[in-house]
């Protein structure tokens, strides 16, 4: 991503796949894109309204999740937005937040109820994950018996992030806090995927960006439960034993992994149409089966 042409002043930082600006007044807009990762490469290609839809998607967990924890979100109606920001309003319609700018955690708060990626390598290694013990005989896929909180360091760009203990928090931010955190992803993760089971999704696991609010009280912010933050599995396919068929990303997999010539050494190739149109699909579907409404593009 990079900043919108006559935003450039405003523009603060860019990840994979969103931009920050600065809205003055402790405030931020934060813009998805359509861009899409694969084997942790960003592709070239684009997957038409994913920002959109995923922006969306975001705003309604916020909503579901009200009872749990207090959100970040000012409005994402774009004729609210200041000033600076009107002359851009088709741009950003549908797929920009503006929200409350927080102090955020040092730490990746991160739930699992299933076994998989770097969980399984943890578990295989030392029959726990972040310290956290568990049953024998589980496998890639398998359901936890209860959800766990998995934190990681927040590292810096280049870098990976690495598994913590509870202690671990504990020593980075106390243990009265340390508790909350975990309670509160634990919280959130747990009404989301009860909510997602019933969409016929399987919410493996996410990531949650937790931060403190000008009154000292913690807040969500980022994104929440999106594929993007979070492994979505269909219910379906649900085979415990192996690596699960991803809810979102499968065509894309399937695509790069077996047709596309592709070694994973350079950059990855561009995708073909079916594969975009597939994909875009998978995304409306899950926007659409979790919130029983239909997705507009705006
Ligand atoms: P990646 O693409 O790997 O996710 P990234 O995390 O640097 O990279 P983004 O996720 O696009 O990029 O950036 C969002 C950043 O904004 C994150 O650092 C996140 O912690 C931060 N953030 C999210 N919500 C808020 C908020 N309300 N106040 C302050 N910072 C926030
Ligand atoms: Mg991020």
């Amino acid at each position: 991503m990079t900043a919108i042409p006559g935003l450039e002043e405003q523009h603060l930082h860019s990840g994979k796949v969103r931009d920050l600006y600065d809205a003055g007044d402790g405030q931020l807009l934060m813009v998805a894109g359509d861009q899409i990762s694969a084997f942790d490469y960003v592709l070239p290609t684009v997957i038409p309204d994913k920002g959109a839809i995923l922006t969306q998607m975001s705003l309604w967990w916020f909503e579901q999740l009200a009872d749990v924890i207090p959100n970040h979100v000012v409005t994402a109606d774009v004729a609210s937005y200041p000033a600076v920001f009107a002359p851009y309003a088709d741009q950003l319609r549908g797929r920009s937040v503006l929200c409350r700018k927080l102090d955020m955690v040092s730490v990746e708060c991160v739930a699992r109820g299933y076994l998989a990626g770097s969980g399984v390598k943890d578990y295989e290694a030392n029959g726990s994950v972040c310290g956290v013990p568990l049953p024998a005989g589980l496998v890639d896929g398998s359901r936890l018996p209860g959800a766990i909180f998995t934190p990681t360091t927040k590292a810096p760009v280049g870098q990976h992030d690495e598994a913590m203990t509870f202690d671990d928090v504990v020593a980075a931010v106390g243990a009265a806090e340390a508790a909350r955190l975990r309670d509160l992803t634990l919280a959130i993760y747990s009404k989301g995927r009860d909510i997602a089971e019933r969409a016929g999704i399987l919410l493996a696991d996410t990531k949650v960006e937790l931060g403190y609010d000008a009154a000292g009280a913690l807040v969500l912010g980022d994104e929440v439960l999106t594929p993007d933050s979070s492994r979505f599995w269909p219910a379906e396919t649900w085979r415990p034993g192996g690596p699960q068929f991803s809810y979102d990303k499968q065509y894309v997999r399937d695509w790069l992994a077996h047709e596309s010539g592709w070694d994973r050494s350079g950059p990855p190739p561009a995708l073909p149409d079916d594969v975009i149109a597939k994909t875009r699909e998978k995304y409306i579907e899950a926007y659409e089966r979790l919130t029983g409404s239909p997705f507009k593009a705006m």
